[in-house]
């Protein structure tokens, strides 16, 4: 059992090494899939923007008919001026046209307002057109790199998992399968130290029967709170037989 477990230890490490690399390449990802997702998002943006600017020059246009309306009205009273005999009726058409010039007057001041409006959005929306080709591009070259040192990467991880191959065959095929299912729900570690008296890898104070099963290398323990398979090192056996309280009780 002793050579099984420390088989499991070697493998431990090696997939240490190999979790490291492969963290990289997730971090690697990840950045790339932020960059593109801020790009996205900008994208967005900028669509929202562009379809408020629909909207705005929509009214804008809408105002400028009504204006020719004031006009056009304004126009044709003007023209009937001459052809009024009665003071009266004169007397109503100019004040028709004087309510008429105060509304053009308000709307053009309104219009004028929502036009300076209009061209600080189409030059937001050009900045925001420029940043995000900028970053696209970024992205891209970005892209380019991460891919290769993702490849990197991979020819690292194909190499240092060259290295289990060797080591395999000294676990059954039964513990390895759970020492690969350990690994892959605990953060990448399978096999813990037991170390006075603790799990190291949840820290939970072991029972003393389990820790001395562990001393003795006889069996393959695993804790009963993280279910790491549990380990001790030579050296603590030896500490343990001077410290007194002997791990096996050997005839
Ligand atoms: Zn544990």
């Amino acid at each position: 059992m002793k050579d099984i477990i420390y088989a499991l230890v070697e493998l431990q490490e090696i997939d240490n090494e190999v979790y490291k690399y492969v963290l990289q390449k997730e971090q690697l990802a990840n950045t790339l899939n932020e960059m593109k997702d801020l790009v996205t998002r900008m994208e967005q943006s900028v669509e929202e923007k562009q379809a408020k600017l629909v909207d705005v020059e929509r009214w804008y246009s809408e105002q400028q008919d009504t204006l020719k309306e004031y006009n056009d009205r304004m126009g044709r009273i003007k023209a009937s001026l001459n052809a009024v005999t009665k003071t009266k009726d004169y007397l109503i058409r100019q004040k028709e046209l004087e309510n008429l010039r105060r509304h053009k007057q308000s709307k053009e001041d309104e219009i004028e307002k929502v036009k300076d409006t209009i061209n600080d959005f189409r030059d937001a929306i050009e900045r925001d057109l420029l940043r995000i080709e900028e970053l696209r591009q970024d992205t891209e070259k970005e892209g380019g790199a991460t891919w290769e040192q993702v490849h990197q990467l991979e020819e690292t991880i194909a190499e240092i998992s060259k290295s289990r191959d060797s080591i395999l065959p000294r676990v059954p095929r039964n513990i390895l399968g759970r020492y690969e299912r350990i690994r892959d729900r605990r953060d990448g570690l399978a096999i813990v130290e037991a170390r006075d008296g603790n799990c190291y890898g949840c820290f939970v104070s072991l029972r003393p029967q389990q820790y001395n099963q562990c001393l003795r290398f006889e069996t393959l323990e695993s804790c009963p709170i993280c279910n790491r398979f549990l380990y001790a090192r030579e050296q603590t056996v030896e500490e343990a037989d001077h410290d007194g309280p002997a791990p096996a009780e050997t005839a």
